[in-house]
């Protein structure tokens, strides 16, 4: 089966396979485990007298003439035809698909499927077309080159061909036990499901099995990691650390000081979550934990989701750790990057901080004693498996997305839970508000007094650039224009295609006061500590997540001064409103995260942006914890029986396989 090319498939030839390949599809089974974002449910017929505008319809319909072709302009063509069925009429139009006026002739009879529009008459653009009912048809991502309509034919033409040869990897008995459906069953309807129900079957299959081998995986690196053993290091006198912050230690942080204390004390690898709530004070934890590695002679290593949290960490450590400090992330330069190597590799570098970059290939580590993961739920599950797979260093991992207990232990597996629920002393709670567009102006004026009174501001944008096809959402680089003209204030840009040096210097400036408003797109989400600023401005903030929300609200309320969040919002959809409402009436992660996993689903709230394991990211796909549970109990009844074991060979062996690339992907000596 991983063995049939793409260009077995009937009507892909090289070039094809070539541009398939930009997706990451070089087999067919690749493309068979390429899940569709979406799909289109052409399944019943409408009539053309009862569409709504904007609906996505099947109509079976007549064409009454034939079609015309004009060339606009050069590099515009229209295809057009007049269609009817009994109810009414309508047009359909294609641009820049000239072939299709070849294709439709007068009097045929076919189903035209798309968006109806009524902007002016009633017609659809760019329809799909088909002589029978299409049914529920598969979305796919796409890149360019690659059409929709190719990538349908290819999987039902592959399908069609080698759909027989999908083998079945769970034994019938765990199958039935967890109500799991066949293997065949689910890669089928997963792209062409019958209705939405085999859909909804087929994910639970696909999501069971990978989660399933997930756990495996998990449980192998686990029963390697006590093989192993740890260091027992000597921990770091917690008061002298202390008394190089200008402030005392919350309780809750002198807690989990002793817990990370006992954990590196002992023989075994400290494996440990600290679940700590935007601004409660993680950074001081790590620091920590770095401190007592390289006091007895070990390597610490940090590790951040962006270029400015990782710049941001480098300069706290620095401060601690002096020269033995070590900065390492994506675009240095050549000789830069060398130098860090090197450091890295002879143990000139203690304490070294970093994005992904440190997880590449010829990133060699000296001793490492601990390893630590900021905001971890930025990190794929295979980094974080890379992580719990270095044998000998202790793990910390930080994050402020406060994922429930049952979750997070399915997820890690063995993780150990500190909770960091307490802020430092003196905070006010954020100020929320949904602002209305007629107040946007006294909004600005409000931010303007603000700024005079000395504070600082951030506004957060989805966009970077103004998008033709998103008119309504707001670019950072058209507000940051506007608001130079609008404000007495120094405004900065910043933004994730701008420069390491520039991105830098704006966020360089903005820490040090020297800019008051920066204008930026979800690049300051995490970690950045600015406790001056006390106003975040979130443009259509119905655009983003509870999590990421709150996440941006976190960057303001750091300081002792009463902070704002101002949230705006056109044309509120029902689950936006409440998603916002929710941030209004709450400031505390725990409840909000409750709340998103309530009305999202955990597959969501984890799974997007993580490739995990395999390809079927199993965790966007699982979007009901009782998957996730069945699948935890599935892996025990595999361990505790023989029999099952021996019949889940495939399973078992993709999880070792999984192990041991994670395993070859890092190299802690
Ligand atoms: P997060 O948990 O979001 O990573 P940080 O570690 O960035 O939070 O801490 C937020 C801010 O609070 C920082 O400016 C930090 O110096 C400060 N801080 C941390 N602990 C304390 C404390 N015990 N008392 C006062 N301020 C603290
Ligand atoms: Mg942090």
């Amino acid at each position: 089966m991983q063995s049939i090319q793409l260009t077995s498939i009937k009507g892909i030839g090289p070039r094809r396979a070539e541009l398939l390949g930009k997706l990451g599809l070089a087999s067919f089974y690749d493309l068979l485990c390429f899940a569709p974002r979406d799909y289109k449910d052409y399944s019943r017929c409408e009539s053309v007298c009862d569409c709504a505008h904007g609906q996505d319809v099947a109509i079976c319909v007549h064409i009454d003439g034939e079609p015309k072709l004009a060339r606009v302009r050069k590099g515009l063509s229209v295809v057009s035809a007049q269609a009817a069925d009994d109810t009414g009429k309508l047009q359909l139009v294609w641009y820049n698909q000239p072939y299709r006026k070849q294709q439709l002739h007068k009097d045929m009879t076919l189903y035209a499927c798309g968006r109806v529009d009524l902007t002016r008459g009633r017609k659809i653009i760019n329809p799909v077309l088909s002589l029978a009912l299409p049914g529920i048809l598969p979305v796919y991502p796409l890149v360019q080159g690659v059409r929709q309509s190719m990538l349908r034919d290819a999987v039902r033409n592959g399908l069609a061909a080698f759909g027989e040869q999908i083998e079945e990897t769970l034994p019938a008995a765990l199958r039935q036990k967890y109500d799991v459906a066949e293997r065949a069953y689910a890669l089928r309807n997963l792209h062409f499901p019958s209705d939405m129900q085999a859909l909804q079957k087929a994910k639970r299959r696909l999501a069971f099995e990978d989660m399933l081998t997930f756990r495996l995986m998990i449980d192998s690196l686990k029963r390697r990691r006590v093989q192993n053993g740890g260091v027992a290091f000597v921990p770091a006198d917690a008061e002298a650390f202390g008394a190089r912050f200008p402030f005392s230690f919350t309780a809750a942080q002198k807690r989990i000081l002793g817990e990370i204390a006992a954990d590196m004390r002992a023989d075994r690898p400290m494996n440990r979550l600290i679940q700590g709530d935007v601004g409660s004070g993680k950074t001081v934890l790590a620091l920590y934990a770095m401190a007592t590695a390289v006091e007895n002679g070990y390597q610490a290593v940090l590790m951040a989701p962006t270029e400015i949290l990782a710049v941001q960490h480098f300069c706290a450590v620095s401060r601690l750790f002096g020269d033995g400090a070590c900065l390492l992330r994506g675009g240095m330069k050549k000789q830069e990057r060398e130098e860090a190597l090197a450091a890295i590799a002879s143990g000139r570098a203690r304490a070294i901080v970093g994005t992904h970059a440190l997880l590449q290939s010829g990133v060699v580590f000296d001793k490492p004693g601990v390893v630590i993961a900021d905001e971890q739920h930025r990190f794929g599950v295979r980094q974080r498996a890379l992580l719990g797979n270095c044998g000998t260093p202790d793990v910390l991992i930080m994050s402020a997305t406060p994922i429930p207990r049952t979750l997070a232990l399915l997820l890690y597996g063995d993780l150990d839970v500190s909770v960091l629920d307490a802020l430092p002393p003196g905070r006010t709670p954020v100020k929320t508000s949904l602002v209305p567009q007629e107040k946007r102006e006294a909004m600005y004026d409000f931010l303007q007094a603000q700024v005079d009174a000395g504070r600082q501001a951030y506004v957060v944008c989805p966009l970077v650039e103004p998008s033709e096809t998103l008119e309504d959402v707001c670019s950072a680089k058209e507000l940051y224009m506007w608001l130079k003209k609008r404000l007495r204030a120094r405004v900065s840009l910043l933004h994730g295609q701008m420069k390491n040096e520039e991105k830098e210097a704006a966020s360089a400036a903005f820490r040090d006061g020297g800019i008051d408003v920066l204008v930026s797109t979800t690049v300051i989400e995490v970690g950045v500590d600015v406790p001056n600023a006390t106003i975040m401005i979130i443009e259509n903030a119905d655009r983003f997540g509870l999590a990421q929300l709150h996440q941006l609200r976190g960057r303001v309320g750091r300081g002792t001064a009463v902070s704002y969040c101002f949230l705006l919002a056109k044309n509120l959809s029902d689950a936006a409103r409440e998603r916002l409402e929710t941030l209004i009436k709450s400031n505390d992660g725990i409840v909000i995260a409750q709340k998103d996993l309530a009305m999202r689903g955990p597959g969501e709230l984890l799974g997007k942006r993580q490739h995990g394991l395999s390809a079927f990211s199993a965790l966007a796909l699982a979007n009901d914890m009782q998957v996730l549970k069945a699948a935890e109990n599935a892996a025990m009844d595999i361990q505790t029986d023989d029999a099952l074991r021996a019949q889940c060979g495939a399973v078992i062996e993709r999880a070792l396989l999984a192990v041991e690339e994670a395993e070859k992907q890092i190299a802690f000596n």
